[in-house]
């Protein structure tokens, strides 16, 4: 049960992700959560490093920003970076995923997703069996909504602990 949050892979940041890894293992979709994944929750951050690794990334994948969030805010993230968006996702449902699955003509194989949650982007992920890659919050702060979700997942983080599953700041490929 508990498995259903484990993420495929755990990093610090979308800068230490394997992507040769994931290229190598027939990854051809990444779909990158927005909200203190690649800009901090509640703040409008726009990184050149996060420009120049997403640039590099689309000649080997294609990229989306897979968001819950609106579009209003998520459009001028697709915008900065040049990439399509996916908004109101309602993660951890499963329904936006098979969307775009479906939309761009994707294999649950060849897609791979980079989140900060595992109530959200991991579960989600996890359900539609793409590979799921968990990263560290850019910011401790989070979307109001969020709250309950974090206090939920550091039991989660507990159990992972206790069952040698993954430990906080021990990452894997
Ligand atoms: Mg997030």
């Amino acid at each position: 049960m508990i498995k259903r949050f484990l993420p495929d892979m755990y990093q610090e940041s979308i800068f230490t992700i394997n992507y040769k890894k994931l290229k190598k293992n027939g990854i051809k979709c990444i779909l990158f959560d927005v909200d203190n994944t690649i800009t901090p929750a509640r703040e409008e951050k726009f990184y050149e490093q996060t420009k120049k690794l997403i640039n590099k990334l689309k000649k080997d994948f294609k990229i989306i920003l897979f968001s819950n969030n609106f579009p209003k805010r998520i459009k001028k993230f697709g915008d900065y970076y040049s990439v399509d968006i996916a908004c109101v996702s309602l993660k951890p449902f499963s329904f936006k995923y098979r969307y775009i699955l479906n939309k761009y003509g994707y294999k649950n194989t060849e897609v791979a997703a980079i989140g900060d949650q595992l109530l959200t982007d991991i579960q989600g992920g996890n359900k539609v069996k793409i590979t799921t890659i968990l990263v560290n919050p850019i910011s401790e702060k989070d979307e109001r909504e969020t709250w309950l979700n974090r206090q939920i997942e550091k039991k989660i983080f507990k159990v992972f602990d206790k069952r040698k599953l993954l430990q906080k700041g021990k990452y894997y490929d």
